[in-house]
């Protein structure tokens, strides 16, 4: 549509009152209701969702210190916060479910093309079991969260050994793949331990492949899985941390948590020419294949760069 528009303008010929420069005193100036605090929002299931629904229940939810408004574009969902904070405060939040339905948002890109929006990363708080307590600290709380995905930051509830059941971390998760189930942890004298992952506030998700795109009721394998004997679950509610302990103190836990900076990666500006930080040598394979794929760790950087931004404290 944009498109078209742009042809058609490219061969007319402006009359003198057409070509009048309008400048506007709003753009290009920094006020606090544009589209620095906005957020471009997907919804991660296949299956039909309630959108206006969704939208009542995140504004009575949300408790922001401004209105927030939700515009429905071709297939992502433009959320306008009203300030920095707001949007701050909610991503920080994330994940974002609606009716166990995952809505991953990101900050708002100017000019980004909507495709461009990396959605399907987005940060979990994972609960890692197994690990034996003189193996429960910093590096390997660093290591497991760099092997699942991109850690974010830790929990550390204790510095003073608190750490007893499980460690707490918050793991930038890659949503179109299948969850991921244990980690396979090597100690020191060649020991491998199995370490458990539990997701806490875990949307929907398919039991048969674990991914979090559909239900179990509508997975395409469900045929091939009924045909079987097999009547046990790859995946299934034991990946759900349980919240909502009695006794559990937020705000302490709040304190203790260590946002995991890069700093080579926050020096630079997310909205700024640097956003690739890492460079891929890929010596296989098909220029174009190569090309693609170095695009897409660049927009990997870049979303990770931008939530790291987004959630440091
Ligand atoms: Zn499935």
């Amino acid at each position: 549509m944009a498109e078209d528009i742009n042809k058609l303008l490219e061969r007319l010929n402006f009359l003198e009152e057409e070509s009048t420069r309008v400048v506007s005193s709003n753009m290009g100036c920094n006020n606090s209701q544009g589209f620095e605090a906005w957020a471009v929002g997907k919804i991660k299931l296949e299956e039909k969702v309630n959108r206006d629904a969704m939208y009542r229940v995140f504004k009575s939810l949300w408790f922001t210190k401004e209105e927030v408004n939700f515009i429905a574009l071709k297939d992502v969902i433009l959320v306008k916060f009203g300030n920095m904070e707001d949007r701050k405060r909610i991503l920080n939040l994330s994940p974002c479910l609606f009716d166990q339905c995952l809505f991953a948002m990101l900050p708002y890109v100017k000019d980004q093309d909507t495709d461009a929006y990396a959605f399907n990363l987005t940060p979990f708080w994972l609960r890692i079991f197994n690990i034996p307590l003189e193996y429960m600290d910093r590096q390997v709380a660093m290591d497991v969260g760099k092997a699942i995905e991109e850690l974010v930051a830790i929990d550390w509830r204790d510095r003073d050994g608190g750490w007893t059941e499980y460690i707490r971390l918050k793991v930038m998760i890659d949503v179109s793949k299948p969850l991921r189930r244990v980690v396979h942890l090597v100690s020191s004298d060649g020991a491998e331990i199995v370490c458990a992952i539990k997701y806490e506030r875990l949307p929907t998700f398919c039991y048969i492949c674990g991914l979090i795109s559909h239900s179990t009721q509508k997975c395409d394998r469900k045929k091939e899985q009924s045909k079987s004997n097999d009547t046990s679950f790859q995946y299934g509610n034991w990946l759900r941390a349980q919240i909502g302990v009695p006794n559990q103190n937020r705000v302490y836990w709040r304190n203790g948590i260590e946002v995991i900076t890069d700093k080579k990666n926050m020096d630079s500006d997310p909205n700024g020419e640097k956003q690739g930080n890492e460079e891929v040598n890929e010596s296989t394979g098909p220029k174009g294949k190569e090309k693609k794929s170095k695009t897409m760790r660049k927009n990997r950087n870049h979303v990770l760069l931008q939530w790291k931004n987004v959630l440091q404290r």
